[in-house]
C-alpha cells in the first residue's frame, strides 16, 4: 500500500454550492461547447445509462454504433426503453466504418438518434467522429457520444461537431475521481428529452437534474453531493489546466505514437494498423497464435508491468497497453513495450527489444 493518508479523506469540507456551477464551465470548455453540462453523482457508466433511459420511448428508431461492450450496454439500455435499436458494428476491437453507418441510415426510413463511442480504452479503438457527426446532421438526428474515454486524449469540440448529447469522465485522460461524471445536452436534445416519459423521482432522469439544478439557478445539487468527488474533480481539472488541455491531448498523442513506433521496432505490426484509427489512451498488441494472453500478462507483472487483458469480444486476442491519464509518459510507454517484448520472448516469438526501446525514445525526442 502506498503512504497515503487514509485520514485526510475524514471530515472534509463540504463542497461550496457556488462552485458547481463553475466546475460546469470548465467542462464545457473542456469540450468546446456552450450547451447546458449537468452532473451525475456517479462513474461515467451510470450517466450512460442515464442518457440512454432519458431518451428512449417507444417509436424511437437509434442507430447504434457498437465497437466495444460499452456499445452493447447503450443498446440495452435503449431498448429497455421500448426503442427500436439497430445495431452496426465493427470487426472485433477495431473502429466502424463511417461507411457503414452511412448505408445503414440509407436503408431505414426513419432514424432519430445515432450514438456511439468516441474513443475505446476497452480496446484501442477510435470511432470517426467528425464523420459519424456529420452523417448524423446530414439525416438531422441526434447525436450522442460516449466521451468518458476520450476526452483529454482527443480534441472534442461539441458545438462544432454539433453533437447533440456527450458523456465524459474524469478518471481516465483526465486522470481524476471516477465517482462523478458529467453530460452535455443541447438545446435539441433538451427538447427531445422533455417529450421522452419522465422516471422522475430517478437517479436516471436528466429532465430531473435539468429541472432541479439548471432551472434553479445551478446553485445546490439535488441529493447530498459527495464532496471528496467534486473536490478531486476541482484538483484534477486545476491539473489539466495547468497542463494544458491541448498539451494533454498532445502528450496522450505522443505516447501512443510512441507506443506504435517500439511494436513496430519490436517486429510486432499494432492490433489495429492504421495510425489515425487509433485511440491515444491504451494501444493493443496482438497476442501471437499459440500465445496465452494470461501468461504474457503475467510476465510482464513479474517486471512490475501491468498490461491489461482485452475487454470484450477479443479478450485472450490482444494485450492493451495502458498510457492514459498520469500513464501517457516516456516512462510507462517505454515500460509497456519493453516488457511486452520481454514476455513475448519468453513464449519464443522472436522480437528486437533493443530496436523498439531506442525507437520509443526516438519517438520521445522527436527523431
Ligand atoms: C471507461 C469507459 C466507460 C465507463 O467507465 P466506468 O469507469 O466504468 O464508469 C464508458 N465508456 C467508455 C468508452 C469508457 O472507456
Amino acid at each position: 500500500m502506498s503512504r497515503f493518508d487514509f485520514h485526510l479523506l475524514l471530515d472534509p469540507p463540504r463542497y461550496p454550492t457556488d462552485r458547481f456551477a463553475p466546475l460546469a464551465d470548465r467542462i464545457k470548455r473542456l469540450l468546446a461547447t456552450q450547451a447546458d453540462v449537468v452532473f451525475v453523482q456517479a462513474e461515467a457508466m451510470l450517466a450512460l445509462e442515464a442518457v440512454a433511459t432519458s431518451i428512449a420511448r417507444p417509436g424511437l428508431v437509434a442507430l447504434n454504433v457498437v465497437t466495444s461492450p460499452y456499445g452493447t450496454w447503450f443498446g440495452t439500455w435503449l431498448r429497455r426503453g421500448g426503442a427500436t435499436v439497430h445495431q452496426v458494428s465493427a470487426a472485433p476491437g477495431q473502429p466502424i466504418d463511417a461507411a457503414d453507418v452511412s448505408a445503414c441510415l440509407d436503408g431505414l426510413p426513419q432514424v432519430d438518434i445515432v450514438a456511439a463511442v468516441h474513443a475505446e480504452s476497452s480496446n484501442g479503438a477510435l470511432n470517426p467522429l467528425a464523420e459519424l457527426a456529420a452523417l448524423a446532421r446530414s439525416r438531422g438526428v441526434l447525436f450522442v457520444v460516449d466521451a468518458v474515454a476520450s476526452v483529454g486524449g482527443h480534441p472534442i469540440d461539441f458545438d462544432v461537431h454539433g453533437i447533440d448529447i456527450a458523456v465524459m469522465g474524469a478518471q481516465k485522460a483526465l486522470a481524476g475521481p471516477a465517482g462523478v461524471s458529467a453530460v452535455a445536452v443541447s438545446a435539441r436534445a433538451w427538447t427531445h428529452i422533455a417529450a421522452a416519459p419522465d422516471y422522475a423521482p430517478s437517479s436516471l432522469s436528466l429532465a430531473e437534474l435539468k429541472h432541479g439544478w439548471i432551472e434553479r439557478g445551478r446553485l445546490a445539487l439535488p441529493g447530498t453531493p459527495a464532496p471528496l468527488e467534486f473536490w478531486a474533480l476541482e484538483a484534477a481539472l486545476d491539473r489539466v489546466d495547468a497542463e494544458g488541455i491541448e498539451q494533454v491531448i498532445a502528450r496522450h498523442q505522443q505516447a501512443a505514437r510512441a507506443s506504435r513506433a517500439g511494436l513496430r521496432a519490436l517486429g510486432i505490426e499494432p492490433w489495429i494498423a492504421h495510425d489515425a484509427a487509433a485511440s491515444a489512451l491504451v494501444t493493443s498488441a496482438p497476442v501471437p497464435a499459440g500465445v496465452d494472453a494470461n501468461v504474457l500478462i503475467a510476465d510482464a507483472a513479474r517486471l512490475g508491468v501491468e498490461l491489461m487483458p482485452g475487454f470484450g469480444d477479443i479478450e485472450g486476442r490482444i494485450v492493451r497497453l495502458n498510457h492514459t491519464g498520469m500513464h501517457a509518459a516516456f516512462d510507462t510507454v517505454l515500460a509497456n513495450v519493453t516488457a511486452y517484448g520481454a514476455a513475448l520472448e519468453r513464449q519464443g516469438v522472436s522480437v528486437d527489444i533493443g530496436a523498439a526501446a531506442r525507437a520509443v525514445s526516438d519517438a520521445y525526442a522527436g527523431v
